[in-house]
């Protein structure tokens, strides 16, 4: 038994690979293409498990993706690996259609492959489990429902169309061809290891060096938060116990405008590591152009995993925060490598 875990150096693929090894030696092969938003130490000590095998490729690459399956015999597929930043799809639409739309149609082509070559047990047992975002469902105003699955696509940028059209490619490999697919839906993630340019880490680590902390337009906007390890937690669960075919959210409940969020942070900072001065982190928010397009508010209604396979989040925003100021307090030298990279 083997797990084929792609984008394994990002920020949530990495968190699954860590917290499986905390549960299980089930072997992984882990696959990530090492882009700007991919780094091995996000796997720490999981790098030098016998029970864990790095390949360094993109989810495009059919040679590479076909060796991994003939030679590891995957019960199962996660696919993590995207372009993740929506100002980035912005600024460069062209790397987000390449790896989330043509990268999850080559690699849903190769688990067929493979899938379709399997026998008996093999077959029934194997499992491509799509990880994607709640900002294909666009964007909810003050008073609407929480997302659910039943929602229409209604993407905004070109990150969330990019997300958008893999979640339908998964589908339709499942409806046309019978690949056993599942797919997650998930809020906003935060928590260790988050790469410095979404608006948490980078509101921390600006904070720590005297910069400002950018606010897109009013700051009104609104989040749905969920701490990292309560998102891989849930999709253990959907990979274990969902039912084929089926697309999960998953959310904490925990809707905050970013302005409050920012506002958390700073509170935060100041009581565990207070400026020189003795001034509020605060002081240092800026209010900036707001970004194209900008979603108004997402959320979801995390109801269905809840009720159907028994997970609920263990952390509180209060609690998930705390830990993760605290971790970039600690390990301010991963961000300067991270960032020193490239
Ligand atoms: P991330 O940007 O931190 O990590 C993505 C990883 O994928 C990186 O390691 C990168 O090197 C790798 N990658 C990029 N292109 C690749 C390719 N062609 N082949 C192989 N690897 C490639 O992103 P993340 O925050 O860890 O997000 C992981 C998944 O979860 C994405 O599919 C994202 O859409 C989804 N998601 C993220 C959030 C969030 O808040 N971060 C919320 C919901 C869903």
């Amino acid at each position: 038994m083997t797990l084929l875990v792609t984008g394994s150096a990002g920020f949530i693929g990495s968190c699954y690979v860590r917290q499986h090894f905390e549960h299980s030696v089930e072997p992984v092969v882990s696959l990530d293409a090492l882009t700007y938003a991919g780094h091995l130490s996000t796997l720490g000590p999981v790098l030098k498990r016998p029970e864990h095998t790095f390949v360094h490729a993109s989810i495009g690459d059919v040679d590479a993706v076909r060796a991994i399956f003939e030679k590891h015999k995957p019960r199962a597929v996660l696919n993590f690996a995207a372009e993740s930043h929506v100002d980035r799809s912005i600024l460069g639409p062209g790397e987000f259609i390449e790896t989330n739309v043509v990268g999850t149609y080559r690699l849903l082509e190769c688990a067929r492959e493979y899938w379709n070559g399997l026998q008996g047990e093999a077959t029934a047992g194997f499992r491509f489990l799509h990880v994607s975002t709640d900002e294909v469902y666009g964007t909810l105003k003050p008073k609407d429902a929480p997302f659910s699955e039943t929602n229409r696509y209604e993407p905004n940028s070109p990150y969330s169309a990019s997300k958008a059209a893999s979640d339908h490619l998964v589908r339709a490999w499942h409806h046309t061809y019978g690949l056993p697919v599942l797919t997650t839906n998930c809020s906003n993630n935060y928590g260790p290891y988050h790469f410095p340019e979404k608006l948490i880490p980078l509101c921390i680590m600006n904070a720590l060096n005297g910069k400002q902390l950018p606010v897109y337009g009013d700051g009104q906007q609104i989040r749905d938060w969920l701490f990292v390890e309560d998102h891989t937690r849930g999709i253990r669960t959907v990979l274990e116990t969902g039912v084929l075919g089926e697309t999960y959210n998953i959310g904490g409940w925990n809707e905050k405008a970013n302005l409050d969020v920012v506002k958390l942070i700073c509170n935060l900072l100041d009581e565990l590591q207070p400026r020189a001065d003795g001034i509020s982190y605060s002081t240092q928010i800026a209010f900036v152009a707001d970004r194209p397009g900008h979603d108004r508010r997402y959320a979801i209604d995390a109801r269905k995993i809840e009720r159907e396979l028994g997970w609920k989040p263990v952390e509180t925003f209060e609690t998930g925060i705390r830990k993760t100021v605290q971790w970039y307090l600690a390990n301010q030298a991963w961000v300067a490598e991270v960032t020193a990279e490239r």
